[in-house]
């Protein structure tokens, strides 16, 4: 099956993933995955939790032909975000191929990459062919809410499935972007994330006594809870530059021939209004973070209310966990209580070494003007998963750019889309990486 073939069948399955747990489910096409493998004279196996036996992931492990080389994890979550039907264009459970793109949720997250992965798999199951390290490949479900029934409950419950594996790579990452020099040119840019900002998600719990709202004490719960959001969402977090920040800001500074001075925090800033809406995550991973985003409390305008809850989205840079950590709790003060709803460290790995030189030469080799270099991610993946045990962890998805000026397009959104020239180079670079790292 021709790899375009291989995502329009994906898309068809419904693995919408709706948060805390409700799912549409990935049983289905991890069967059909595990179906397809088969076929092809492969073993994979099917995991899922005791109680959620619709949460299904697939894996499979590939023996390496220098077996004392440290293994490689490559894993791509099967699940979807949900659509809006009405929004769309064309069908978005349908994987309609037009006008040189694959339409529907999930072609460009990340179904596009499972196709990838599986179009490498069924050749070397029909030709033979074997990496040199041992590979495993994870097919994982529950991506799009916590990993509680994936890659964090494979981790937790299965840690056996990822002996002798050193580095892991996944999502977001090494896709061509054609971003602007100083000199007038493009420069055809892949950004290899080798760092992910931590994610520290907080409740704030205020307790106050309810009453009459014509009689206020000045210190209810609604107000507890406000003063401690508003110290926390004005809060001016210092500027903070690890290595992979670093690094991600001078490749590009390099490439596009924008100079950057790390005294001055104004010429950062400069490169990052250079890119607009290009600059993706670069203004956000010079610091922390500290987003309100839920707020719940009364349901009477005059009756006050006993409780107040909020909820904060906080992301650290590498290197900031521990002052950020002990930085919230004096914010938040000692009116409020607060607890984590999710605790992901921040992630940082190494832009050298075998590994590394295999993904910037298997872009290279179908794309001799690429410049390759390291970046950070501002939020995070399954990678947080795989990292608590030890795995470097890379967003290595690479994609050349569609030569006629088709972009991807839709992600999280509607008419989600990836250029039919795009998931075909991407195709050869996997491969390409997969056998000769
Ligand atoms: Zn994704």
């Amino acid at each position: 099956m021709d790899v375009t073939e291989l995502l329009s069948a994906l898309i068809r399955f419904d693995t919408s993933n709706y948060g805390g747990g409700r799912s549409a489910g990935e049983r289905d096409c991890a069967e059909w995955i595990a179906d397809l493998l088969r076929e092809a004279g492969w073993e994979p196996q099917l995991w899922h939790r005791d109680d959620a036996p619709d949460r299904v992931s697939v894996s499979l492990r590939v023996p390496g032909t220098e077996p004392d080389l440290p293994g490689l994890l490559v894993h791509a979550h099967t699940d979807v975000v949900p659509v809006e039907t009405d929004d769309w264009s064309v069908p978005p459970f349908e994987g309609i191929i037009r006008d040189g793109y694959v339409w529907g949720r999930g072609a460009n997250d990340m179904l596009d990459t499972v196709a990838v992965l599986l179009h490498t798999l069924l050749r070397w199951g029909r030709d033979g062919t074997r990496p040199r390290r041992d590979v495993l490949f994870l097919f994982v479900a529950d991506e799009e809410d916590a990993g509680q029934w994936g890659a964090h409950w494979l981790v937790d419950e299965h840690p056996e499935l990822f002996a002798g594996l050193e580095v892991a790579i996944g999502e977001s990452g090494a896709v061509c972007e054609l971003l602007p020099t100083a000199d007038g040119g493009l420069a055809r840019v892949y950004t290899i994330n080798a760092g992910e900002r931590g994610t520290q998600h907080i409740r704030l719990t205020a307790q106050g006594t309810s009453g009459h709202g014509s009689r206020p004490s000045g210190d209810d719960a609604v107000h507890r809870v406000l003063h401690a959001l508003v110290r926390i969402a004005d809060h001016e977090w210092p500027l903070t530059m690890s290595n992979v920040v670093q690094g991600h800001y001078q490749g590009l500074s390099a490439a596009l021939g924008v100079p950057i001075d790390f005294d001055d925090e104004a010429s950062l800033l400069r490169l990052v209004d250079w890119l607009g809406p290009q600059a993706g995550p670069l203004r956000y991973i010079l610091r922390p973070s500290s987003t309100p985003t839920v707020l719940r409390a009364g349901y009477k305008v005059n009756v006050v209310p006993g409780l107040a809850v909020a909820e904060v989205d906080v992301r650290c840079p590498p290197g900031t966990e521990d002052f950020v950590h002990d930085t919230l709790g004096e914010l938040v003060g000692d009116q409020v209580s607060y607890e984590y709803i999710t605790r992901g460290a921040p992630l940082e790995a190494p832009t050298e070494g075998p590994f590394w030189d295999a993904m910037v030469a298997s872009i290279l080799a179908h794309d001799p003007q690429a410049v390759v270099i390291g970046g950070c991610m501002g939020g995070g993946t399954d990678n947080k998963a795989f990292a608590r045990l030890g795995m470097d962890t890379y967003g290595f998805t690479p994609a050349p750019a569609d030569p006629e000026g088709r972009v991807a397009a839709g992600y999280h959104g509607v008419d989600e889309r990836v250029p039919v020239a795009s998931l075909r180079g991407a195709t050869q670079m996997m491969h390409d990486f997969l056998h000769t790292v």
